[in-house]
Parts: structure tokens; C-alpha cells; sequence
């Protein structure tokens, strides 16, 4: 009996409650930058029906991403894979290729085999001449497939899957290698790419031909509320640490001109960072779910990742505690609540899963940390390899045929191979020297080696973190991690991108077919969205080697 009543229990019960809640659309949505706080703290001044819907579902306020390397590309490819750049291969936005002795630089996305899509014409050209042109974008480099890869396999043609976004990377990384299309926006341009398709589809040509960043040239972005309500909550307008860059200044209300009075390069840079930017990716989300019938059939489930990276620019110009930032996330749900209504009248709020989350956190400025008496502050990587490159030549002497013994990447160093066996320079000695130099470097908190991060001894917590970051085909040697509060930015505003709670802590919340509401305060992953989402549209979890667990 102990035997037979668990097998009876799963042949009664499991098909049912699978078929009864298997979502006709999933739809995940990553807020670039969105810190966990954000969906407690802008609380008061949400409306019915935008974030509020998340924060009365199942939500999670304890989730962290247990990477270490806490940027956009490594973020947006853990949400779906389930996995970190250990696996998925991801470790950075960009990083160096091994070319010596001319060392190239890759983006995580980046594929000169799949052409853009969808650029051309032009809609705005600078004065001074062709606006800089970029390389081919695909999956490529992505090492894992996501959940809808897994809905894909198991579903063929009859599951839908798509990836809208602000940004290449977040479009691209969370929608995988056989998604039907990714979708970003260029100069305020929906493109693709030709690994998805030779040209844009009729409904998004039209979609560009609206010219919509043109259509808002000159407006003006004021605060939504009265000042009143955004200085209770995140202090004054203007404040030291924030960026005036695209004409924008620190202080609302801000004209969107680009402050050049032409619809130049300033101009989109501007409307990247304004609220404008999340209206035409929710607008784009709509397009495709409308064009592409998601969600409206009987048969697989369908799944829409969207990316709204408006957040992540304005933050890093004015940092966690502006107005700029409080304004943006306020307007934003109104967005989203505008998104769910148009979702729930096209395929029913009933019949999708939704899943919020972000990429990454953000630290205060070392401005508004100095203000209160607390250490924190910019660091120029580059000011690294002055003394890393003299500690390498006063022990190995000069590299053969004038190469470098080693390149920064990032916060780390890769030791050129070549020249190091042609010297018989010992590798691991090379990486401990440049190791000891870096501890030894004004806000460098810790260091560690590829020697470190393939042995099996335990390292801190950092360590642990920066481990999951560490691919061994792709990784540099070396890697430093700063004091917390320190950021590799030297421009005014404020970065992410260590392993600390800041960075780490993101939102994580559910609601729709399916989901129970309630509030989980247990200690959860990123890791776990993969598995969790695979679970609710009935497939497994996309790589089986995964940590990340289910949530429900
Ligand atoms: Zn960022």
C-alpha cells in the first residue's frame, strides 16, 4: 500500500491540476535595474492594476542573483536559463577574445554572421555625418537554452515565443536560440536581426513608420505628482552625483531636446532615458501580442520576455534615490497597468502567467553615501594596469615581440599564453603576481585567480558568487572585486556590476493562472524563475544540471 498510494495520488491529481492552470501565455517581465526595495517604496503612489498586481501575488521581496559579475547580459541570461555564466557562458555585456596579439573585444550578443534588421532608412542621421554603425546580433554566444527553448522543443510551431525589449541583449537573451523573434529598439527603431528573420514583419515596418521619438522632439518631462510626494520619499530634486548628459540637466521639469534644438544623437540618447522609451516597449509588446495571436488559441502555451531598460539608463545618471528614478518607476506602472488591461481584454489575465523581475540592482551615489558619512566611490579600472604591467616586466622582463604579458577585461587580467610559454614564464605564477598587485590597488576588496576558481577549496562569499561568473573556455585569469559602495565608472552617476546584496537584491513576483498569492519571505534565486516557469507550463526545467529549485 505504502508503495501503490503516492503513484495513485500523482495519476489522480497531477494531470488535472496541470491541465486546469496551464497558461495559454506566459509573459516576463525584466525591469533593468529595478531594485527589490522599488516595489515597496513607490508603493504609495501606484495605481490599481500596474506593479500592484505583483506585489498581491506571489511575491518573493527575499530574491537575490547569486552571481558576482551583477550586470545586464550575465542578469538577463540567468532569468530564463536558470543557470549562471558558469554555464550559460554570459560573463559579462562584453568581453576580450583571446586574439593575441590583437585582442578583440566581443559584445555578449554579438554575431557579424546576422546583419541588423530593420535600420535602414535611417530615421535620424547627426549632423556630423553617419551615425556609428553596429555589428550583427544573435543568441550565439549563449550557451544554455531558456524556457522557451523547452517550450519549443516540446511544442514545435504550436508555441509562440518572443523577446521585446529596450535592449538587444535583454530581447535576445531571454527569449533563446529558437524563438520565433527577438525585437529591440536602435535610435528609437524596433530592428532584428537576419538570424531571425531577412526582414522586419509588415505590422512593425509600420510601427517604425510612425517615427514615434519624433513625435515627442521638444516635450517637456515633468514630475507626474506634486514635487512634494517625490522629496518625502527619496529627498530633494537636486543633487550632487547626477549626470546632465543629452541636455537632460538634474532638476524636472527637463525639456527633451537633446539639448542640441535638433532631433540628433542627443535627442534619442534623451528619449532613451525618459518615460517615453517604456511607452514604446509596451507598445511593442502589444503589436506582437495582437500580430502574433499570443495567447489566443486552444493549443501550446505561448511566451512574451519583455525588457524595460528605461529604468537602467535613468539610474545610472541619477542613482537610486532621485526623483528622476521615482518618476520613471511611477510612470511605469501606469504602463504596465495600461499593458494587463490591453493583455486581459485580448487573452484573458486568467490565462497567463506573469513573472516580474530585474537584472540587477544599483548602489546611492558615493554622493548621497558621502552625505551621510559613509564610504563609497568611482574607480577608474584603467589606473589598474600601470602597475600590473610593471610588476609583470620587473619579473619576466620585456614579452616577446613587444606584446603585452597580460590586457585588462573589465576588473580582471588576461595573461597573453604565447608569451608567457615562449618565455616559459609559469602561468600560475603570472596570475598570482597580477593577483597580489590588485589586492594591493587603492578599493580592491578582494582577488581571485582561475587557479582558485577551479580548485575545490571553499572561497568567501564573494568568491562563491564571482565562481558562478567564471567560465573556463571564456573568463580572464584574474579577477578583483571592489570594497562595496565602489564602482569601475569614473563619469558622474552611479554603477553596478560586484557581488554585493545592493546589486544582488532584485524583485521577484508572480501572478495569474496558477499562482496563489501570498508573501514568501525565504531566501530565493533568480535561478529559480527557469525552473519554476518550465514547472507552470508543463515542461522541464530547460538545464537539468541547474541549483535554482521551483517555486511552487
Ligand atoms: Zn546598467
Amino acid at each position: 500500500m505504502r508503495h501503490i498510494l503516492p503513484a495513485m495520488i500523482a495519476a489522480a491529481v497531477l494531470p488535472a491540476v496541470a491541465g486546469a492552470a496551464t497558461p495559454r501565455l506566459a509573459v516576463v517581465i525584466s525591469v533593468d535595474q529595478m531594485r527589490a526595495d522599488y516595489l515597496d517604496r513607490f508603493a504609495p503612489h501606484f495605481v490599481e492594476g500596474g506593479f500592484g498586481r505583483f506585489r498581491s501575488g506571489a511575491n518573493f521581496p527575499q530574491c537575490f542573483y547569486r552571481h558576482g559579475v551583477t550586470k545586464t547580459g550575465p542578469g538577463h541570461a540567468v532569468i530564463m536559463t536558470g543557470v549562471h555564466a558558469n554555464v550559460h557562458g554570459i560573463i559579462g555585456n562584453e568581453w576580450k577574445l583571446p586574439t593575441w596579439p590583437n585582442v578583440e573585444e566581443v559584445n555578449c550578443v554579438e554575431d557579424r554572421q546576422a546583419a541588423l534588421v530593420g535600420l535602414e532608412p535611417r530615421a535620424v542621421r547627426s549632423p556630423g555625418g553617419v551615425l556609428e554603425s553596429k555589428s550583427g546580433r544573435s543568441p550565439r554566444h549563449l550557451l544554455a537554452a531558456t524556457v522557451g527553448d523547452q517550450l519549443k522543443a516540446r511544442h514545435g510551431a504550436a508555441a509562440r515565443v518572443f523577446g521585446v525589449a529596450d535592449k538587444d541583449r535583454a530581447a535576445i537573451l531571454m527569449s533563446g536560440a529558437a524563438a520565433d523573434g527577438a525585437y529591440w529598439t536602435e535610435e528609437g527603431r524596433v530592428v532584428t536581426s537576419t538570424f531571425y528573420r531577412p526582414a522586419l514583419p509588415d505590422y512593425l515596418a509600420a510601427f517604425n513608420a510612425e517615427q514615434r521619438p519624433a513625435k515627442v522632439f521638444g516635450a517637456t518631462w515633468d514630475r507626474l505628482l506634486a514635487p512634494a510626494a517625490y522629496e518625502q520619499i527619496q529627498g530633494p530634486d537636486d543633487a550632487e552625483g547626477e549626470s546632465t548628459k543629452y541636455g537632460l540637466g538634474r532638476t524636472f521639469p527637463r525639456r527633451l531636446d537633446g539639448g542640441s534644438g535638433a532631433p540628433a544623437k542627443d535627442f534619442l540618447e534623451a528619449f532613451d532615458h525618459s518615460p517615453w522609451n517604456n511607452d514604446l516597449v509596451a507598445d511593442l509588446a502589444k503589436a506582437v501580442i495582437d500580430e502574433e495571436h499570443l495567447g489566443q488559441d486552444d493549443g501550446a502555451p505561448d511566451l512574451l520576455a519583455i525588457g524595460f531598460s528605461q529604468p537602467d539608463k535613468i539610474g545610472h545618471g541619477y542613482g537610486p534615490d532621485s526623483h528622476e528614478v521615482m518618476d520613471s518607476f511611477l510612470r511605469l506602472d501606469r504602463t504596465l497597468a495600461d499593458l494587463f488591461a490591453f493583455i486581459d481584454a485580448k487573452v484573458g489575465l486568467a490565462n497567463c502567467v506573469f513573472v516580474l523581475t530585474a537584472d540587477h540592482g544599483i548602489p546611492p551615489t558615493p554622493e548621497r553615501r558621502a552625505a551621510a558619512g559613509l564610504p563609497g566611490g568611482r574607480v577608474r579600472a584603467a589606473d589598474f594596469d600601470g602597475p600590473v604591467t610593471s610588476a609583470l616586466a620587473a619579473r619576466f622582463g620585456a614579452a616577446p615581440g613587444g606584446q603585452a604579458w597580460a590586457v585588462r577585461d573589465g576588473l580582471g587580467y588576461r595573461l597573453n599564453p604565447a608569451a608567457l610559454a615562449e618565455t616559459k614564464a609559469s602561468r600560475e605564477e603570472a596570475e598570482e603576481l597580477v593577483a597580489d598587485t590588485l589586492r594591493r590597488q587603492p578599493n580592491v576588496a578582494s582577488v581571485y585567480t582561475r587557479a582558485q576558481f577551479l580548485g575545490a577549496a571553499p572561497l568567501d562569499a564573494a568568491g562563491e558568487a564571482m565562481r558562478l561568473s567564471f567560465h573556463a573556455q571564456r573568463s580572464p585569469e584574474v579577477f578583483a572585486v571592489l570594497q562595496p559602495f565602489f564602482f569601475d565608472r569614473t563619469e558622474i552617476g552611479v554603477s553596478h556590476g560586484q557581488p554585493y546584496d545592493y546589486d544582488q537584491h532584485v524583485p521577484l513576483a508572480w501572478f495569474g493562472a496558477g499562482i496563489k498569492p501570498g508573501r514568501h519571505d525565504a531566501r530565493v534565486g533568480v535561478d529559480d524563475v527557469a525552473p519554476t516557469l518550465a514547472g507552470l507550463l508543463g515542461l522541464q526545467a530547460p538545464v537539468p544540471a541547474a541549483r535554482g529549485r521551483p517555486l511552487f
